[in-house]
């Protein structure tokens, strides 16, 4: 595999030691914090570049890209629209169902990304 430059490195450091899932003004914020100070154009093409060889995972969270470590386990996520918190979930009856519908079209599947989004406990009872 092709070395990482010192900034890709950082960014891929960074994202592997945590369970968030980073949008690239994060990403740059914190590595500033860290004394590490990269463009932001550089850090979205990181972001990409890293995804793009499977070395994080980028899930496309309503009108966002964000990116998480790639060892976790497969799951999918519930948005929240008001405060922007992210849980993840796996429900092993979802993941049969879309085997099923594929397999009805032939269809061949090569991965999926499920998407809810809404209001978490939190701010659905903050509503009322
Ligand atoms: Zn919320
Ligand atoms: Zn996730």
């Amino acid at each position: 595999m092709q070395k990482l430059t010192a900034q890709r490195q950082a960014i891929l450091d960074m994202i592997n030691r945590s369970d968030k899932h980073w949008d690239a003004d994060e990403v740059a914020y914190k590595l500033k914090e860290q004394g590490i100070s990269i463009g932001i154009a550089t850090v979205y093409r990181g972001l990409s570049a890293l995804a793009e060889q499977g070395l994080i995972e980028s899930i496309q969270l309503a009108d966002k890209k964000r990116y998480e470590r790639a060892d976790k386990a497969h799951h999918d996520h519930l948005l929240c629209t008001n405060c922007g918190s992210i849980e993840e979930f796996c429900n092993p009856e979802i993941e049969a169902l879309q085997d099923k519908v594929a397999e009805e079209r032939g269809f061949h599947i090569q991965g999926h990304q499920l998407l809810l989004f809404g209001l978490c406990k939190a701010c659905k009872v903050g509503e009322r």
